[in-house]
């Protein structure tokens, strides 16, 4: 009797016991399973950081990006094979692997032939983003076939690696397939766990984003080399054109000086007299010639400027007298438009240090401008006023003018406003372009002003204590 309680408390106490181990068992179950949960959480984490941090390495190409993921995969997985292909126009070519194998050196051997796998095939179509193949049935030719290589390369493959099933994600990016990711594994695919194909799901989102930026950068750095190239080109050229015209200009000036010179002595009754009929003609292919070397001068200092031999040579010029003689020289051809054509010169005018050849074009460039741009009947008038701080000088026309919406091109290179166009044909767009610099070089200013059918006044102004005479210079 009194041994029944005993056996009951020795059965109980095994029921418990059991029951407590059960639950031990349960709970390090669960344990292991939260254990192996979080280790690929961290396996996923830490490869996602390698995926971003290698992709974001401006100087490594896009070969090296997919050698470091492919190597950062098997570390971490242990997957005896990690293959990254990316797309190059209608081939997907392998652009990294790495491999646990033993026999790395052979498996390298045969990846030195470019591996490509045509995309047209149905796979690519579908909207599964990743399948498990399994090698087992598939003959070396067979797989040969399908990446484009031969029976004995895939049996060196198989015989390093010894593959028994290939998992493959398609990598994406702004909806476009960019690559794929090709991880092989010893088992058969009933074998491959789901936590395995769900990592490289994960990191197949990743790694087609990290392709396509590098796909994109390096793109971006083709055109700009490209850029760079044509712009080096461009730039010899410019400067070949630039010689050209510097040396083009040189050898036009010499024949052009004597031709001016035997036309001025023939002028001035040196070979004999001359009839009025005579003297007008020579008249105009006088200024015609003289024209000439205007035009010479603004392609050779056109050059100057781009070249940075644009110089100002400035000494004591009466720039009364240099309006003057440029008058002279402009007259008859205003009188063969029937203009008239007045200059008020000031009686007293100071000596002012300028570059006299520059600004006798610049005078030149305004009144001949005055003078193609009036119709006939009209009037040109060139003054020369001083103030107690400044000297200026206009010419007026009452000519064609110039269009309020296409003023604020003027003074730009070969610009020519478009009314301007039949009033003139051959003129160049290059007269007031270099008017502008010279007066600038000098430290003046432009005056301009003009309104459409009724005139136009273009002059310049300069500070007289910016152009005064160093003390030592004696005034004429
Ligand atoms: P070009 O006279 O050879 O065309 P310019 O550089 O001397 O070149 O002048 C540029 C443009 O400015 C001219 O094409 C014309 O449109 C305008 N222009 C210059 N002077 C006058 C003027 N006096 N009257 C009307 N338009 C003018």
């Amino acid at each position: 009797m009194e041994d029944t309680p005993k056996i009951k408390d020795t059965t109980k106490g095994f029921v418990r016991k059991r029951t407590l181990q059960a639950t031990l068992q349960e709970v390090s179950q669960q344990m292991y399973a939260r254990n192996k949960e979080l280790h690929d959480t961290n396996r996923t984490l830490s490869l996602l950081s390698v995926i971003d941090s290698v992709a974001l390495e401006s100087q490594v190409s896009l070969n090296m990006v997919c050698e470091h993921i492919a190597e950062a995969i098997t570390q971490a997985t242990g997957y005896p094979f990690v293959g990254l292909l990316t797309q190059s126009r209608k081939d997907l070519k392998l652009s990294g692997w790495s491999s646990g194998s033993e026999g790395q050196a052979d498996v390298a051997a045969v990846f030195e032939q470019p591996l490509h796998v045509e995309i047209a095939n149905e796979w690519f179509d579908n909207f599964q983003s990743a399948k498990l193949f399994s090698l087992d049935g598939l003959s070396d030719h067979q797989i040969g076939e399908l990446v484009n290589r031969t029976a004995e390369d895939v049996h060196t493959l198989r015989q390093f690696i010894g593959l028994g099933s290939v998992y493959i994600v398609k990598l994406h990016a702004r909806r476009t397939l960019v690559g794929l990711l090709v991880v092989g594994f010893t088992q058969p695919p009933e074998q491959v766990t789901a936590s395995d194909t769900a990592l490289l799901n994960r990191l197949g989102e990743s790694i087609g984003v990290a392709l396509d930026n590098k796909l994109l950068f390096e793109e971006n750095q083709r055109v700009l080399h490209q850029l760079e190239l044509s712009n080096q080109k461009l730039k010899t050229l410019d400067e070949t054109k630039d010689e050209f015209i510097s040396m083009a200009s040189h050898q036009l000036r010499t024949p052009l000086t004597s031709v001016k010179g035997y036309v001025s002595m023939v002028l001035e009754g040196d070979a004999g007299e001359i009839n009025s009929t005579q003297k007008k003609l020579l008249e105009q292919s006088f200024a015609s010639s003289q024209r000439m070397v205007y035009l010479i001068s603004d392609l050779l200092n056109l050059s100057r400027l781009r070249t940075g031999k644009f110089i100002i040579e400035a000494k004591p010029t009466n720039l009364a007298d240099v309006i003057e003689s440029e008058v002279e020289q402009l007259r008859a051809s205003a009188a063969g438009r029937n203009l008239t054509l007045t200059y008020k010169k000031p009686k007293k005018f100071p000596m002012l240090m300028m570059d006299e050849t520059k600004i006798r074009q610049v005078i030149m460039n305004f009144s001949d401008n005055a003078i193609y741009y009036t119709p006939s009947g009209g009037k040109i008038e060139l003054e020369l006023e001083e103030t107690a701080k400044e000297v200026r000088f206009t010419v007026n026309d009452n000519g064609i003018g110039i269009p309020k919406d296409e003023q604020h091109h003027l003074f730009g290179k070969f610009y020519r406003a478009k009314n301007a166009q039949k009033a003139r044909p051959d003129g160049t767009g290059l007269g007031l372009f270099m008017a502008k610099k010279v007066i600038a070089a000098q430290g003046g200013a432009i005056i301009f002003k003009s309104t459409v059918g009724k005139g136009s006044t273009f002059g310049f102004s300069f500070s007289k204590e910016k152009l005064k005479l160093p003390v030592s210079q004696p005034e004429q």
